[in-house]
């Protein structure tokens, strides 16, 4: 299969852990290359934000990244890219009337909208991922929510419109759901993790107290890092690791680390809690084992892919009981769930699991094996591979409706 990958402001090519660059790029990246090695040929279409990037880089066997022309070539944040989006579109309808595809598989909403124009004159199935969605984003941050204001009502058209929507959460299906897609128009594919980088034997960061507590993610306030940093109060020889952000050297202009560290110097717990910054993908899988348990209390979450690498590196995660975290995490068999934004709640499940090795290791051993079987990228490849099998069929008679309907018009 000849497959277009549309990821407008997430490439694959891009260091994690910034503001706009988490798990949609490595999302897309593992996805290509997992695809790849099936034998599919893969082109990801991504925006071009510096002047210094060629159109066109192989980024491995058999996939190929896009330097889309769209607005200013330079970085900008991805609720600003709206108004870039018809001269994307512009883009992949050029490109694609030169080089078909066999199926397009758009990540995001933005890119959702502009694979739906770019593909509207050659009759290609769209296969949509939203890994978020802005009812979602909207109902938790309130005006916090910088998404432009059409984002919720372009949603749903894209929803409505894509011959098939991919969710990645079975909470996402209820949204999706609700939004007015068709039930029979979803199919869920998840997220996945590579169980050879991401193992438990393996090199382990060095500790600074007797119980460790890792937390991964970009530092936005919705990664809920304040509920651990509270719950850290009734965890004493417990000390709290946090990667994410900006590189290490630039925290200390980052707002978001600053109300991390006033946080917690007011709960007395700032001699306890360290931020990293961003740590590189090499770096991760020694800092995940180095971890007692793996925290993530988001105030929601559209998949998360840190409790899967904790639970492929045969670490306990802690999660907050929202969206994908609910499919992934399993209470009392891979780690535990607890309600978001409940800090006692959240040292209460924490001070037991601590107190207890033999639990902390059989949650470890069984999220182990939940990441290999289930997660791993080449069977979330085989997944999508079918959803675009069908999304290819599916395509077919609305086309030949089409043009019947045209042709008599
Ligand atoms: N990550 C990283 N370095 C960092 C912070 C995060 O490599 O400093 C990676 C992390 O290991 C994971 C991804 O970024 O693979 C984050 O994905 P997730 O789905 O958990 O969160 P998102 O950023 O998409 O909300």
């Amino acid at each position: 299969m000849r497959i277009a990958m549309v990821s407008e402001h997430a490439s694959p090519l891009a260091a994690l852990g910034e503001v706009d660059a988490g798990g949609q790029n490595l999302h897309v990246a593992e996805l290509s290359a997992a695809l790849a090695r099936l034998g599919h040929t893969v082109t990801v279409y991504t925006r071009r934000d510096a002047r210094d990037l060629p159109e066109r880089v192989v980024a491995g066997a058999g996939v190929t990244v896009v330097h889309v022309p769209a607005g200013p070539a330079r970085r900008l944040p991805k609720d600003e890219l709206l108004p870039h989006m018809g001269e994307f579109a512009e883009f992949l309808d050029a490109e694609w009337a030169r080089d078909r595809p066999d199926v397009v598989h758009a990540h995001f909403w933005m890119s959702g909208l502009a694979s739906l124009l770019g593909a509207r004159g050659h009759g290609l199935p769209v296969v949509q991922t939203f890994h978020a969605l802005g009812t979602v984003k909207r109902r938790h941050q309130g005006a916090l929510d910088t998404s432009p204001s059409e984002r919720v009502a372009l949603e749903r058209q894209i929803g409505q419109r894509a011959t098939r929507v991919a969710a990645t959460c079975s909470d996402e299906v209820f949204e999706l759901a609700r939004m007015g897609v068709r039930r029979a128009n979803i199919s869920v594919v998840p997220c996945g993790v590579d169980p050879e980088l991401f193992s438990p034997g393996g090199e382990r960061a060095p500790t600074g107290a007797p119980h460790r507590l890792v937390s991964v993610g970009r530092l936005v306030p919705r990664k809920g890092f304040d509920t651990i940093i509270s719950a850290l109060r009734r965890l004493p020889d417990t000390e709290l690791v946090i990667a994410g952000g900006p590189p290490r050297q630039a925290l200390a202009a980052d707002e978001e680390a600053r109300r991390l560290q006033e946080h917690a110097a007011r709960e007395g717990v700032a001699d306890r809690v360290r931020l990293l910054g961003q740590i590189s993908r090499a770096e991760m899988p020694a800092l995940l084992r180095s971890a007692d348990a793996v925290v993530c209390t988001p105030w929601y979450e559209p998949f998360g892919i840190v409790p899967l690498e904790a639970m492929a590196c045969g670490v306990p995660v802690v999660a907050a009981a929202v969206g994908g975290l609910t499919d992934t995490v399993v209470d009392g068999i891979t780690g535990l769930h607890v309600p978001p934004r409940r800090p006692e709640e959240l040292a209460r499940a924490l001070r037991s699991l601590l107190a207890d090795p033999g639990r902390r290791a059989a949650y470890g051993a069984a999220g182990r094996d939940r990441a290999c079987s289930r997660y791993n990228w080449d069977r979330i490849a085989q997944d999508t591979r079918r959803v675009y099998e069908r999304a290819i069929v599916e395509c077919r008679p609305r086309e030949t409706a089409d043009q019947a309907a045209g042709g008599s018009r």
